[in-house]
């Protein structure tokens, strides 16, 4: 794959990485063949975060004798020195590594949120980075770009992750040029919207923007070999029929797709709004392989038990339609006009019939 540099890192990445959010759902065996297929097809960057279930753990098994040839990324949302300290000791442990290229401050919030953050925390990867634990500093953020570009002009991070897609354009405004201006390595999470757009389009369209790397998931073999031999083209511009798909691609999901601004929040019922509409990877699993996959996939038991009893509790929450129906408080908050209520009406069923499959597949649970 042709290399681009990350920012001013002095590393080279293929543009197309894997996010190992997803090598949390499935058996090792299963979440080894795609990180082998990713290095076959010469994919170097490996996104993880401590809050990816065990995908720290795969992918340290994964990747064992591979080590000085990738570059790995992960996370902490620690909100303390020590904490944050703690974390990084236990990535190391986790990834069998003595050294993570980039470790991240993930998912800062809100302004009050890069205060704490860009405090103790940022002060212990920091010692880190002196003690030669990890190599680059990086932030990450999914509410508005705001909040990054605060945060990228109190401390010079040498990289950032946020989300950006055919509808989630809002970082190129401010956030993007920022970076590029001070030669930070752009790096790209949501590539895909969570699955509602079509990877080859997407991933197409997002190279031709001004970014280091995307690291869109990968749930088989399949779909990462798909991903990796777009990030391999010389040529990704798109024809006049794609820029059209692109085109109507972001209009039908402009009202369609959570931006995990976390506006909607607080809500009395304690729906995890965001989680639930924007970031559920079992969902977005449910939805891209449809029920008979679904019921084959070889799923990670311990993973599975745990989401058996959220999305119980959640299912239950949206079903109480009483108490929605006289709230109605997201909504009125909810900057990009989404019709909540009814999304999460609408998942429900889809959700009980995941439960339902997991329930006959007893076997495998
Ligand atoms: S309408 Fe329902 S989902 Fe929205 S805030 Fe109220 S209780 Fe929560
Ligand atoms: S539902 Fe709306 S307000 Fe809530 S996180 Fe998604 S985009 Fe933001």
């Amino acid at each position: 794959m042709k290399m681009r540099p990350l920012g001013a890192t002095g590393l080279n990445v293929a543009p197309i990485g894997l996010g190992a959010a997803q090598l949390g759902s499935s058996e090792y065996d299963h979440s080894k063949e795609i990180v082998f297929k990713a290095l076959d097809m010469g994919v170097n960057y490996f996104d993880t975060a401590r809050g990816y279930w065990d995908s720290e753990i795969k992918l340290g098994k994964a990747l064992k004798g591979e080590r000085e040839n990738v570059i790995v990324s992960s996370k902490t949302t620690g909100k303390t020195k020590e904490e944050a300290a703690n974390h990084i000791e236990e990535s190391l442990q986790r990834l069998q590594t003595d050294y993570i290229d980039n470790y991240h401050l993930h998912a800062l919030s809100d302004l009050d949120d890069v205060d704490v953050r860009l405090g103790g925390p940022l002060e212990a990867l920091l010692e880190a980075r002196e003690a030669g634990k990890i190599r680059h500093i990086g932030v990450t953020g999914h509410t508005f770009p705001s909040v990054l570009v605060a945060a990228l002009k109190r401390f010079k991070f040498d990289t950032f992750l946020v989300p950006l897609n055919i509808v989630e354009r809002e970082p190129l405004a401010e956030l993007i040029p920022l970076a590029l201006e001070t030669k930070l390595g752009v790096t790209i999470m949501k590539p895909v919207a969570t699955g509602l757009l079509p990877a080859p389009l997407a991933l197409r369209w997002l190279m031709n923007q001004p970014i280091a790397v995307a690291v869109p998931g990968a749930t088989t073999v399949a779909e990462m070999e798909q991903n990796a031999t777009i990030g391999a083209q010389d040529d990704h511009t798109l024809s006049e029929a794609e820029e059209a798909e692109v085109t109507q691609w972001a209009l039908d999901l402009a009202t369609d797709r959570c931006r995990i601004c976390m506006e909607c929040l607080p809500c009395p019922s304690d729906i995890e709004i965001p989680g639930t509409l924007g970031t559920d990877v079992m969902y977005n699993h449910y939805r891209s392989m449809g029920p008979a996959k679904f019921a084959e996939f070889p799923w990670e038991i311990s993973r599975v038990e745990d989401e058996w009893q959220k999305r119980e509790s959640t299912i239950a929450k949206i079903d109480d339609h009483a108490a929605c129906d006289s709230c109605m408080q997201c909504e009125s908050r909810c900057p990009y006009g989404l019709p909540i209520v009814s999304m999460l009406r609408s998942m429900s069923p889809n959700m009980k019939d995941m439960l339902d499959i997991w329930s006959k597949e007893s076997s495998k649970v």
